[in-house]
């Protein structure tokens, strides 16, 4: 193939280009596909059912608490109902029959305290769970934040990346001669299309050229664009 080398250096552009391009819609799809976004979102979501569950224990065992406190005030007022009766009455079967409900209330209210405070603790740890998970979310929702507003920041700027090169491109490929430019496009359609010599390796493949196809090559005149017999790219030397 031949071509002038200024038409070799505007091939060498134009896959320099079209490399920046690809890597750079690769990194917008990345982006846009809000990968490094979702193991939050998963987290966030599992802290929601935490939070909401840790509330729920945490109302229901208030109305149990609620509950024992109405049923001590209830056994309270009869133990001194009953302590005013022992005061007054003077019948020692009266005396008894009080004596033993008394014992009785006693019994009930220490049972009624104990669980009283049992509840009261097992409240304590759902509501200390529900501020756990506050805070864990207050957490989840500023690394989100930041995430999403660096990847807004980021799409910007991708995104008019990928407009001035695409311009770019569009201007390089216009002033490349069509024939040439066939031969670029099906060798890119088949791989690296276009290398620059390094020493004896070929930049396409890397791979050393022979001292007879390094020879030929250097000798050929320079409006010749070879090709590496390797991978059948175009050599820029
Ligand atoms: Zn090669």
């Amino acid at each position: 193939m031949r071509a002038t080398p200024g038409q070799q250096q505007l091939l060498l552009k134009i896959n320099q280009l079209e490399s920046e391009l690809r890597r750079s819609k690769k990194a917008l799809a990345d982006l846009q596909s809000g990968d490094s976004l979702r193991e939050l979102q998963h987290e966030m979501r599992a802290s929601s059912e935490v939070m909401l569950s840790a509330q729920a224990r945490y109302e229901n065992l208030e109305v149990d608490i609620a509950r024992i406190l109405t049923d001590l005030e209830l056994v309270e007022a009869r133990i001194e109902r009953d302590q005013q009766r022992l005061a007054t009455s003077t019948v020692p079967k009266d005396i008894a029959g009080v004596q033993s409900e008394l014992a009785a209330l006693a019994d009930r209210k220490s049972l009624l305290e104990t669980s009283e405070l049992e509840l009261l603790e097992t409240r304590d740890s759902a509501g200390f769970e529900v501020e756990e998970a506050k805070v864990l979310r207050a957490e989840l929702a500023e690394k989100i934040s930041v995430i999403e507003s660096t990847i807004a920041v980021e799409l910007g700027k991708l995104q008019s990346s990928v407009s001035i090169v695409e311009e770019q491109l569009r201007t390089s490929r216009a002033s490349a001669p069509v024939e040439l430019l066939e031969g670029y496009d099906r060798k890119a359609s088949r791989g690296v299309p276009i290398g620059r010599l390094d020493d004896r390796d070929c930049g396409a493949c890397r791979i050393a050229l022979t001292s007879a196809v390094f020879s030929e090559i250097k000798s050929a005149s320079e409006d010749e664009l070879p090709t590496c017999p390797n991978c059948e790219a175009f050599l820029v030397r």
